[in-house]
């Protein structure tokens, strides 16, 4: 069943919507990404699930009760700022400690109570060892766990992250997307977890909700969102289609770089497009025979760059854009191209995603 459930939830400043109708329900115990570019009202999002900011209309619910008026304090839901907010003149077990002692809903708890609780959450986020350090005298990462800590010690039915890795390099970044996830496992609560990188989002969630503009585009399986985009926005915004704009006619789409045969999934949705993946496209040489059930187009390599198990190779179509192929190389060995010799892309029809 779902923890929380937003319906039409609406926030404008001084005019300007920044929350435009928000539907959603997000189920209990679950890790949820909350993807959206800069300014597509993410924080403002959280800032109004949390409390801290009052909706112009809509229905919040938690466990099935309406929210709206609660204080922030009062509801249970946890937060974790991007900068981790920790108190520089406490040690790492003081400022978990801290959310525990000023917690309004809290029942009087001794001194024993309350470090037994903080023990156990410095074990839960991997800092056992680590208790008397001063937190100027942490990692980022460290840092990150604490604030955390602090968070999950109050028990809420939630947490809500806002760009939890942003200040993470990457490496660490890296590892600490498997971390949030076995830590929310063991504490068995819902995260939302809002963040601008579509990699991130869909190796950490569950579920990914997408925001355009203030609205849920999006709400799906991390597979789902990557094989089934519900638009055209939302393919470009995961960063890993190829799109052309144009028209269907007869049996097929009229695009800038000519005629693409169709036989791909049909969506109804918006602005007409033609999109294929980057991963389904294969790089042949210029005369090399196409199938009957094959796409061909194409365009002058450019530079191809290694991202671990794949290469990304970049070309140029004849009216100018770049066109991008991902070559996995578990499939293939690598293979090199020659600058600005042309190549034909080719892919199946069936592959082919086609918004109308
Ligand atoms: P994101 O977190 O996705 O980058 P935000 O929720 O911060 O987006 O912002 C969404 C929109 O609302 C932006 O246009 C931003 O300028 C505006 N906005 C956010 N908070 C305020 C505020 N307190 N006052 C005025 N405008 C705001
Ligand atoms: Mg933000």
């Amino acid at each position: 069943s779902s923890v929380l459930q937003l319906k039409n939830v609406h926030k404008a400043f001084s005019g300007v919507p920044a929350l435009a109708g928000i539907d959603a329900a997000l189920s209990e115990n679950s890790y949820v990404s909350l993807l959206g570019p800069s300014g597509s009202g993410k924080t403002t999002l959280l800032r109004v699930i949390a409390g801290f900011e009052q909706p112009d209309g809509g229905e919040i619910l938690f466990s099935g009760r309406r929210i709206d008026g609660v204080p922030p304090h009062e509801r249970g839901i946890g937060f974790v700022f991007q900068n981790f907010a920790l108190f520089p003149h406490l040690s790492v077990a003081q400022n978990i400690a801290f959310g525990l002692e000023n917690r309004a809903v809290d029942p009087v708890m001794d001194a024993r109570a309350v470090a037994t609780k903080v023990r156990d959450m410095i074990s839960l986020v991997g800092l056992s060892g680590l208790e008397e350090r001063a937190v100027t005298q942490i990692s980022g990462g460290q840092k990150q766990r604490v604030a955390l800590a602090r968070t999950l010690v109050t028990e809420p039915s939630m947490v809500l992250l806002d760009e939890p890795l942003g200040a993470l390099d990457a490496n660490l970044r890296t590892r600490m997307r498997s971390e949030l996830r076995t830590i929310r496992e063991r504490c068995g609560v819902t995260f939302l977890h809002v963040t601008g990188s579509e990699t991130e989002a869909l190796a950490m969630g569950d579920t990914v909700l997408v925001l355009d503009r203030g609205r849920i585009a999006q709400s799906s399986d991390a597979g789902t969102l990557y094989s089934r985009p519900a638009s055209a926005d939302v393919a470009r915004f995961l960063n890993c289609y190829n799109i052309f704009s144009g028209a269907v006619s007869g049996d097929a789409f009229e695009s800038p770089v000519g005629r693409l045969a169709l036989g791909g999934v049909r969506q109804t949705s918006g602005a007409p497009a033609y999109a294929i993946r980057y991963d389904r496209v294969a790089i042949r040489p210029r005369d090399a025979t196409t199938a009957g059930d094959e796409v061909r187009i194409e365009a002058n390599f450019v530079a191809s760059e290694y991202s671990g198990a794949a290469i990304n190779s970049f070309f140029t179509l004849d009216d100018g854009r770049v066109f991008e192929v991902e070559t996995h190389l578990s499939h293939a060995a690598p293979e090199t191209f020659e600058e600005k010799a042309r190549y034909a892309l080719v892919w199946k029809r069936e592959d082919a995603l086609v918004f109308v």
